[in-house]
């Protein structure tokens, strides 16, 4: 039985009193929401993340939203934050390979790969992002890239409990455009597959596979009943405590 997690990625938002504010409001929630049945990430930037972590949290759990490329615990590697540093701050998890990562900063397959094996390496999950553009959806190539991603981008030392897949459609993030139940379904039901051929049958059964892009409270609870969903990764709706927790409850 997997446990869904529903993750916020707040992006590059935040000074100091806002972000953590925020973080205090969703660790009340989350403290007030007793006996739980879904677990709960937020990936605050890295100017708070030490500061969210060293907050009281009980079993949210903190996250960053990239780790460095480099196998190096530390180094000249100006700018970069090793997946070790991330950890010495108190995160548990980190996000890889979003795709504002892959657009922005070029970050091929191979990269993304080698960011979650230094994840894992430092104790943290890897939340691996895969998702197709507009154009390739048009081309009715969506389930082979995200099959091909899944394939280079996630580690063979992945498992389960140190490894959480995000399927984002690039055209859904921060559009309040939706792939239909449909679509949803038949991705993640290849992605399992992807996994089972990569990582064995037990591991592919066990992940969990999140769906992101442009999840609300208004369709969270639709997205989240969709087959092979295990969870959000969200985006704007996460920078309201309100809305982030409306869409944790349409778990229950
Ligand atoms: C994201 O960037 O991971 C995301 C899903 O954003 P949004 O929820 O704003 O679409």
């Amino acid at each position: 039985m997997r446990r869904k997690l529903i993750a916020g990625n707040w992006k590059m938002n935040g000074l100091k009193a806002d972000s953590l504010a925020l973080a205090q409001a969703v660790f009340e929630k989350s403290a007030n929401q007793t006996n739980k049945s879904f677990d709960v990430l937020i990936c605050p930037p890295m100017n708070v993340l030490g500061m969210v972590a060293a907050l009281p949290h009980n079993d949210v759990l903190i996250g960053s939203q990239d780790v460095a490329e480099t196998v190096k615990p530390n180094g000249a590697f100006t700018g970069d934050v090793s997946a070790a540093m991330v950890k010495d701050l108190g995160a548990s998890c980190a996000i890889v390979g979003h795709s504002e990562r892959r657009q922005y900063h070029h970050e091929t397959d191979a990269v993304v790969c080698q960011k979650a094996e230094n994840a894992i390496a430092a104790g943290l999950i890897a939340v691996i992002c895969v998702g197709e553009t507009l154009a390739e959806r048009e081309a009715g190539q969506a389930l082979d890239v995200v099959q091909h991603q899944i394939a280079e981008s996630v580690p063979a030392n992945a498992t389960a409990q140190n490894t959480v897949i995000a399927y984002e459609p690039v055209w859904a993030i921060g559009t309040g455009k939706v792939p239909t139940t449909d679509d949803v379904a038949q991705i993640h039901a290849s992605i399992r597959t992807k996994l089972a051929e990569k990582l064995g049958a037990d591991v592919a059964e066990n992940m969990r596979i999140l769906y992101g892009g442009s999840v609300k409270p208004e369709n969270a609870k639709e997205l989240l009943s969709v087959a092979n969903v295990d969870g959000a990764l969200i985006g704007g709706a996460s920078l309201k405590a309100d809305s982030f927790w409306a869409i944790a409850e349409a778990v229950m």
